[in-house]
C-alpha cells in the first residue's frame, strides 16, 4: 500500500500510535484502490465504505456482480497483502447510487421547463382509469363524516393523478425512500439533506484520520465512497470542514499529549507526519493561538 518514497511516512505514522496507523491504512485502501486491485477490477468495483473489517463495494454492472463472487477472495488477499496486516475479513456488495439515465429526447417537452413545470402543464390531461379509482376507494379508510370522506377521497385522487403524471414523465423512486423524484435526480430533497450531512461528516472523518490529504485526494476518496455526491465536494466545502475539525481538535486538546498536538498541527497545516519538526510544531501552535476561527458546525 506504500511506495518506497512513503517508507518514512510509514514509520512516522507508526510512531503516532497503532490506532492512527490502522486508520491511515483504512483510508489508504480507498485512495490506493486502483493500484491495489488493478485496473480491471477498479474500473468495475468501487469501495464505498469500511465497517470494522467488512468492506462494502458498489458494483453497477450485473455481470460484474457475478464476476465479483469469484474474485472476492482474491481481492481480500490483495488488500491484506498491500496493508501487510489483516485489514479486512470480507467484502460485501453495498447499496449503490447509480445516476439515472437522462430522459430520452423523443418527448416534445421544451427544455427550458423545470420538471415541476412539465408536470403542472400536463396534469390537467391525466385521468384515472376505473381500476385505479377502484383501488383508491378500496384503500381509503372508512370515515363516518360524509364531507370529510369526500375531501379525503379527492385528495387521494389528486395525489394518484400527480404520481401518474410524474411516472409518465420519467420520475422514479428516490434511492432511499418511496417518494418520486425527477428523472435527473437520485434522491428526494429530504434524503438529499441527510446524505449531504453524512457526506460532510465523512469528509471530517477523513481529515481527522489522514490530516495531510490535499483537496484533490479527499475528493478522490469521496468519489469512491459517495460518487452520487462528489459534485458537492467543492474546495470551499473541504476548507470549511477542515477549519471545523481544527477547532474541535484545538478545543479538546490536552497540551501534554504530543500525539494530539501533532494531529492538530497536521490538520491545520495539512502536513504529513514526517514533516513535523519541533520548530514547525512550535510555530504552528503559536499561530493557532491567534488564528483559531470560532463558531461553525460540529461533525
Ligand atoms: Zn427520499
Amino acid at each position: 500500500m506504500f511506495s518506497t518514497a512513503e517508507q518514512t511516512l510509514k514509520s512516522s505514522l507508526k510512531a503516532l500510535g497503532k490506532d492512527f496507523y490502522i486508520n491511515y491504512l483504512r483510508h489508504a485502501l480507498f485512495f490506493n484502490w486502483r493500484s491495489i486491485v488493478g485496473d480491471g477490477i477498479a474500473d468495475n468495483i468501487r469501495p464505498s465504505r469500511l465497517e470494522r473489517k467488512t468492506l462494502f463495494v458498489a458494483i453497477d454492472s450485473a455481470p460484474w456482480r457475478t464476476e465479483f463472487q469469484f474474485k472476492k477472495a482474491g481481492i481480500v488477499d490483495k488488500i491484506n497483502d498491500a496493508a501487510e496486516c489483516k485489514l479486512i475479513d470480507e467484502i460485501l456488495i453495498g447499496q449503490s447510487f447509480k445516476a439515472p439515465a437522462p430522459p430520452s429526447n423523443d418527448t416534445n417537452e421544451p427544455e427550458r421547463l423545470t420538471p415541476d413545470e412539465i408536470i403542472a402543464n400536463d396534469l390537467p390531461n391525466i385521468t384515472l382509469t376505473d381500476e385505479e379509482l377502484e383501488e383508491i376507494l378500496n384503500n381509503s379508510p372508512s370515515i363516518e363524516d360524509d364531507q370529510l370522506r369526500t375531501v379525503m377521497l379527492e385528495t387521494s385522487k389528486t395525489r394518484a393523478r400527480l404520481n401518474k403524471c410524474r411516472l409518465k414523465h420519467g420520475w422514479h423512486r428516490c434511492a432511499t425512500c418511496e417518494l418520486l423524484v425527477p428523472p435527473e435526480e437520485i434522491l428526494c430533497d429530504n434524503c438529499m439533506l441527510k446524505e449531504l450531512e453524512q457526506f460532510r461528516r465523512a469528509i471530517a472523518d477523513v481529515i481527522r484520520e489522514v490530516p495531510w490529504l490535499t483537496y484533490a485526494e479527499i475528493r478522490r476518496e469521496m468519489e469512491n465512497r459517495m460518487p452520487h455526491l462528489v459534485n458537492q465536494c467543492y474546495p470551499e466545502t473541504v476548507l470549511s470542514i477542515r477549519s471545523t475539525v481544527v477547532q474541535q481538535l484545538a478545543r479538546s486538546l490536552d497540551v501534554r499529549d504530543q500525539r494530539q498536538i501533532k494531529r492538530l498541527v497536521m490538520a491545520y497545516r495539512q502536513l504529513p507526519p514526517d514533516q513535523l519538526t519541533d520548530d514547525v510544531i512550535k510555530r504552528t501552535m503559536r499561530r493557532l493561538r491567534f488564528d483559531l476561527p470560532t463558531g461553525g458546525e460540529d461533525y
